[in-house]
């Protein structure tokens, strides 16, 4: 399992973490956080925005030891 802080993907301050699996799994539950804690990100979010996000947050899972 590995866990991923919201502070570590753009989530400045914010102390949500989330734990899983797979990226995938791990991926959609800081979807669901963001929607609700930082609504006015995502609603700022482009295409382009989106995939910078989804490869910073691949490479973080990479580089994420699995616990
Ligand atoms: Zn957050």
């Amino acid at each position: 399992m590995k866990t991923i802080k919201c502070s570590q993907v753009g989530g400045g301050t914010c102390t949500f973490e989330a734990s899983g699996e797979t990226a995938d799994e791990v991926r959609t539950k800081m979807g669901e956080h963001a929607q609700v804690a930082h609504a006015d990100m995502v609603a700022k979010a482009t295409p382009e925005s989106m995939a910078e996000w989804n490869t910073m947050f691949d490479k973080l899972w990479a580089e994420t030891a699995s616990a």
